[in-house]
């Protein structure tokens, strides 16, 4: 029996390691298992080749867990080692490389999550002794027994092994106890092994027997060997891909909305299948996510900065030995191999997409709801997805049609184009809640866009600036006459006096508090509305804004100002008007004679001033000015109290307002009841 001493400088390497790694622990058993499974890999390829002649028999991994003695064994039978071999590969290279490791990361902790590649060495981070027992393929090699205690010494003689290959046998320290569960392995394996392209047995097949569970004399295998990413895209069926959707996530109910089969081997070496769900909520993005794999090996499931950020949303497998694993996030992004395979996959998921779009419109526009997601959040975040998406982005009416870009642009040209010769695309957010002001844009024979999505207000200030001399208004931001302007200007049948005496008389009315309401007057058709409620397209994305930002938070919320229109040509307010001349009219007359011959008298008085310097003009006069002003403010103020107290008792100007205030959604609680018992009382 041959004793060494491995050649690592820091005594006490493994307690270190040991807690450098602590949440990483379980990966020994992905290391051990991928071992086993190269060197069995390895035995086949020497076997075809001619250079192994003998047979190969059963070639299954298989891994034994014995909790009495405390001990997890991966054994396989392929081309095992020679006592140099473990002397090379074991002492001194696995050895190293633990020690290059150390040196690597010490300072960093962060660059050891994802780390791959830490080799049998992990087996010491829950073990407190390893046993390797291996006899070489070649002819007459002689079996070997190897074990270390974890500390730099280690024992290497011959043995009686007499099948051939390699077995691990890991003594488990108290602290990793759990490893010596068969769940926790099936668990393991489950995450890591699943795709493993040697088939892996761990414990026996089980069947239920008179309510009992018994166990089977056959082996439990717990992988696919060639999994559905590993074929060619012409083998596979399009059932296959939504069988193996399942098996990679068995809690997602949904089928996936479409599949992309990735298989490149110039210039890099990229095979996967990315599936586009439909996505619920969020719990469920932050859940399923794809899945890396190196050569069937899982590595994680965390893809940011391999895949573009918006496909981090798919789901599926992407399998490659060219991505690094060893480095840390911030270093992929930057590195050649990687970018390349991310640009590769953005344009393998463009087009799939203009291939399923140009060749299955109905199937598109069938998925196009689940699918926009996606595709908004691309193109906010990727020009060059953006620049494709345009192509066979959707754009979705009102009434459920839909349109590419420049289709919707063909069909709204002729009738929402302004008097400035700016395209005005319509649109709504919630079809219920702006319901009246789609139908009155329609009335007009508009299109209105449902834009509904989460992204979608976002998407439409992506898209403002690229359609040219094009705007986006939501239908309820303007009276529809104003939505888009045109040339015709209609009279109004009211004076400006009347618009001035009646703005007391409907001011009486306007609820206030969290909301303000400005009033102003249009002259529209006798069939609009009489009032109409509408808030500007600028305050309410200002608003949006802030809110999103965070802003909103700080500063508190900005109040919502909206616009009450008053139709001047409606025969209602017409006759709101007709009342208060009836009811007024000669108080009114009065105090507008009163107030022209002050007026006058205030003229006269700014003549006499003028070119005068303050000092010279006589107190007797800024006396005179003085009142004459005063009286002015009174006999205004006497006309907006007279109105007001007017206005507070006409029920149809309660009425009106309410009316649009329940058009508008914005009519609740007590003043709802209040306007449901005043309508009564006017039927009656
Ligand atoms: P890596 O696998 O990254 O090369 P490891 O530390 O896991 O590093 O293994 C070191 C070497 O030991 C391997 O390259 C291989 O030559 C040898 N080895 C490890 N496990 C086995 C095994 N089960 N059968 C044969 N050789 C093995």
């Amino acid at each position: 029996m041959q004793k060494g001493k491995i050649n690592v400088t820091t005594e006490n390497i493994f307690p270190i390691i040991k807690k450098f790694l602590y949440s990483d622990h379980e990966i020994f058993l992905r290391e051990l298992v991928s071992n086993a499974v190269d060197a069995t890999q390895k035995l086949k390829t020497l076997a075809s080749v001619g250079d192994y002649k003998g047979e190969l028999g059963d070639l299954t991994v298989r891994i034994d867990v014995d909790k009495k003695k405390k001990t997890i064994t991966v054994t396989d039978a392929g081309i095992g080692m020679t006592a140099e071999e473990v002397e090379k590969y074991i002492n001194q290279i696995a050895f190293s490389s633990a020690e290059d490791f150390m040196e690597k990361y010490k300072n960093d902790s962060n660059g050891i999550i994802g780390h791959f590649g830490l080799g049998f060495y992990s087996s010491f981070m829950v073990s407190d002794k390893v046993d390797i027992n291996t006899l070489s393929w070649q002819d007459e090699a002689k079996a070997v027994a190897w074990s270390c205690d974890g500390s730099p010494e280690y024992s290497l003689g011959e043995t009686d092994k007499k099948e051939r290959g390699t077995s691990i046998t890991l003594h488990i320290d108290s602290d990793s106890k759990e490893f010596l569960e068969e769940n926790k392995i099936s668990e393991l394996l489950d995450k890591y092994c699943k795709f493993l392209p040697i088939e892996i047995a761990f414990g026996k097949e089980k069947e239920w027997k008179d309510g009992k569970e018994v166990e089977l004399d056959k082996d439990k295998v717990i992988n696919d060997t060639k999994p559905l990413w590993t074929l060619s895209p012409a083998e596979v069926k399009e059932e296959d891909y939504n069988e193996f959707y399942r098996k990679l996530y068995p809690a997602v109910m949904d089928e996936p909305l479409f599949n992309i089969h990735l298989n490149v081997d110039y210039p890099f070496t990229l095979t996967g299948i990315l599936y586009f769900p439909k996505i619920k909520n969020n719990i469920e993005i932050q859940k399923n996510k794809i899945q890396l794999y190196s050569n069937q090996v899982f590595v994680t499931d965390s893809v940011e900065g391999i895949v573009p950020e918006f496909l981090t949303l798919l789901h599926g497998v992407l399998d490659s030995p060219d991505i690094p694993l060893n480095v840390s996030r911030s270093y992929l992004q930057s590195d050649s191999n990687v970018k390349k395979i991310s640009s590769h996959i953005t344009k393998k998921v463009a087009d799939r997409l203009e291939d399923i779009f140009k060749n299955d419109r109905a199937q598109f526009e069938n998925k196009w709801d689940d699918l926009k997601l996606f595709i908004e959040y691309g193109m906010l975040s990727d020009e060059k997805f953006s620049d494709r998406a345009e192509k066979f982005a959707l754009l979705k009416n009102v009434d459920g049609k839909y349109f590419t870009l420049k289709e919707y642009e063909e069909l709204i040209k002729e009738n929402q184009t302004d008097k400035n010769k700016s395209l005005v695309y319509l649109y709504a957010t919630d079809k219920e809640e702006q319901f009246s002001y789609i139908e009155a844009a329609k009335a007009k024979g508009y299109d209105v866009l449902l834009m509904d999505g989460q992204l979608d207000t976002h998407f439409l200030n992506h898209l403002e600036p690229k359609l040219k001399e094009s705007r986006f208004a939501r239908v309820d931001s303007e009276i529809v006459d104003k939505l888009i302007e045109k040339d015709e200007a209609r009279e109004s049948k009211l004076t400006s006096q009347q618009e001035s005496d009646l703005t007391p008389v409907f001011q009486a009315h306007l609820p206030g508090q969290e909301m303000s309401y400005m009033l102003s007057y249009e002259s529209l058709s006798e069939e609009d509305q009489p009032v109409m409620i509408t808030q500007s397209e600028f305050m309410r994305r200002m608003k949006d804004m802030q809110e999103m930002s965070g802003q909103a938070a700080m500063f508190g919320n900005m109040p919502d100002t909206y616009n009450l229109v008053v139709n001047t040509n409606h025969p209602l307010v017409g006759k709101i008007v007709e009342q208060t001349e009836k009811k007024l009219g000669k108080k009114l007359e009065e105090l507008r004679t009163e107030k022209s011959g002050l007026s006058e008298e205030q003229q006269l008085l700014e003549k006499a001033k003028e070119g005068k310097k303050e000092e010279e003009i006589p107190q007797s006069e800024k006396d005179q000015m003085e009142e004459v002003n005063k009286k002015l403010t009174d006999l205004e103020n006497k006309r907006i109290e007279m109105l007001k107290k007017h206005g507070s008792g006409q029920k149809l100007v309660k009425q009106l307002i309410d009316l649009a205030l329940l058009a508008n959604n914005q009519l609740k609680g007590e003043d709802l009841a209040a306007f449901v018992k005043r309508s009564v009382d006017l039927i009656k």
